[in-house]
């Protein structure tokens, strides 16, 4: 696991880096994917680092619910509340940046062919 000074989120968090914020609540934030798959494909993250969604669930649930509720709120600005929200566990499921953050995505009528 990434120590949290290593960490590209952890300085979106911390402002010592620069990226474009969509929302954020007391919790967590959210940002445009740079590499966007959808018309809507944005970020959700704590702002404390946990390495993935299993390790912030069980160290604070309340962050993990704040996380829920910003992907939503994202979502009914941007795509009518309908999206899919996506964290990637592990290497061989796609996961790259190892501070947890949801894929929200939508904005189309999204497929269904992960493998
Ligand atoms: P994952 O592969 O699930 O770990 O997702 C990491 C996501 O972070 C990918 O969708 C990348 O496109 C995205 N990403 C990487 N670097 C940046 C960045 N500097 N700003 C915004 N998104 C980024
Ligand atoms: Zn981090």
């Amino acid at each position: 696991m990434s120590l949290p000074s290593d960490c590209l989120f952890c300085r979106f968090v911390s402002g010592e880096l620069h990226t474009e914020i969509v929302g954020q609540n007391q919790r967590a934030i959210a940002f445009r994917d740079i590499n966007p798959q959808a018309p809507l494909h944005v970020l959700v993250i704590p702002r404390e680092h946990f390495a993935d969604v299993a390790a912030l669930a069980a160290a604070d649930p309340e962050s993990l619910a704040d996380l829920v509720g910003l992907a939503q709120e994202v979502a009914m600005d941007e795509a009518d509340g309908e999206y899919r929200l996506i964290f990637n566990s592990g290497p061989a499921a796609g996961q790259s940046v190892f501070h947890v953050h949801g894929h929200v995505i939508g904005g189309t009528r999204l497929g269904w062919s992960p493998a």
